[in-house]
């Protein structure tokens, strides 16, 4: 008994790859979906669709009241939402400073993956106490813990996220809150298969499980963690990885 039929579950960013996967899935586990993105629409009729951006306080204060008067309570927070704006610190060649990592960038990836993530736990939160309690996943990634080539922006994010699930696990926890980090490895998403044919080859080359990761595997560690099954796990990270970070 996975204890998730009928309970209330917002994904953000449910539009595409590993949010879109994890909203079909607790639809398949019985569960009420509201499906947040920045874009217009899901490519699927099923589901309740929200648009909300994670980075824009009253939009998500909105949104959540919306799900709090359609379906009474908030149980489940899929905090997926995220971006990518990948440039190098500081790109310099013959005396000259050639690019830097903008400022613009820098602040476009933390407002969407960091202060989007605290936005929609802190609109969250208060749902959760008054209904006893509820469960906060974080989308972190491998890269979060062994920091990446050209992602300053990216890696903060998905490094403090993780710093933002043990904190909130230790502060909501006596509320019966508990508080998740999931970091995927190389998952075949749009937001992966842009990158070069030879850099993708190189990933699977690093994976011990020798394959990328399908947006279902992530979403099936999202479903376990938010089950009774996992009723004493709290303060976690757990990656998915095809074992990428002993490789
Ligand atoms: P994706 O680009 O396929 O989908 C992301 C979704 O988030 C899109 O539908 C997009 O519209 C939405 N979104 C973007 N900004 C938003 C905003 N401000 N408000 C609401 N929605 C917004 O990405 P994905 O590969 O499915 O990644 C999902 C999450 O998993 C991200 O947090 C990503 O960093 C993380 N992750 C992905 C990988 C991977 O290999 N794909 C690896 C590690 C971590």
């Amino acid at each position: 008994e996975t204890g998730l039929q009928g309970k209330v579950v917002i994904v953000t960013g449910a539009a595409a790859g590993i949010g879109r996967a994890t909203a079909e899935r607790f639809t398949q586990e019985g569960c009420r979906v509201a499906w947040w993105d920045v874009t217009e629409t899901v490519p699927t009729g099923e589901g309740f669709f929200q648009k909300v951006n994670v980075a824009d306080a009253g939009s998500v204060e909105d949104a959540v009241k919306t799900v709090v008067e359609k379906w009474g309570g908030v149980h489940v927070l899929v905090n997926n939402a995220g971006i990518l704006r990948d440039a190098q610190l500081i790109k310099y060649k013959d005396g000259a400073v050639t690019g830097l990592m903008s400022e613009e960038n820098f602040d476009a990836v933390v407002g969407v993956n960091l202060k989007g993530v605290f936005l929609c736990t802190r609109a969250v939160a208060p749902h959760m106490i008054a209904g006893g309690g509820g469960v906060v996943l974080n989308a972190s990634s491998v890269v979060g813990l062994y920091g990446n080539f050209g992602q300053t922006n990216y890696v903060a994010t998905k490094s403090g996220v993780i710093g933002m699930t043990k904190t909130w696990a230790r502060e909501l926890g006596k509320y019966q809150i508990r508080v998740n980090a999931v970091a995927p490895g190389f998952i075949a998403t749009e937001m992966v298969k842009q990158m070069p044919e030879k850099i993708l080859q190189g990933m699977v080359g690093r994976t011990p499980i020798g394959r990328m990761g399908r947006p279902e595997d992530i979403a099936n560690a999202y479903v376990w963690l938010a089950s009774e099954a996992a009723s004493f796990v709290t303060g976690t990270v757990l990656s998915v990885d095809g074992g990428v970070v002993v490789g």
